[in-house]
């Protein structure tokens, strides 16, 4: 069985964290090293290691991610000039927590979408 990580712990509010929504489905916080302006993380409530292990019955989960991502980005006044949504998967992708988790990110210009330096 997959390992729990903080992210149940902050779903569970056993954690600090700043949420922002939270229903049956996904949890929505402010990531603690924000790389922009706005910096949330989108996390289902049942956990999910990696993209790797997302399963057909996880669609509807994954779908809410989105339709949050988009509720969020309207309320904190970026919906209109744009955000980028990341998810990472494993090492190549720069996972560090193995609890999946959509990156919504803007409030500046985000500049191009890769910088690879190795
Ligand atoms: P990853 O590199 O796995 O895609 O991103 C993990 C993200 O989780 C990072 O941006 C990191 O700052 C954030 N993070 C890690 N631990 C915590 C925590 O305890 N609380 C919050 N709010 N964010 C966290």
């Amino acid at each position: 069985m997959a390992e729990e990580t903080i992210f149940s712990k902050i779903i569970r509010r056993e954690i600090p964290a700043d949420i922002l929504y939270q229903d049956d489905l996904v949890t929505a916080f402010r990531d603690i090293n924000a790389k922009a302006p706005t910096h949330i993380l989108i996390i289902p409530n049942h956990l999910i290691p990696t993209t790797n292990d997302v399963k057909a019955s996880d669609e509807k989960a994954l779908g809410r991610m989105v339709t949050v991502a988009a509720k969020l980005a309207e309320e904190a006044g970026i919906a209109e000039d744009g955000y980028r949504i990341i998810m990472n998967c494993n090492k190549h992708g720069g996972q560090e927590v193995f609890h999946i988790h959509m990156h919504l990110l803007g409030g500046c210009s985000l500049g191009p979408m890769l910088s690879i330096n190795s």
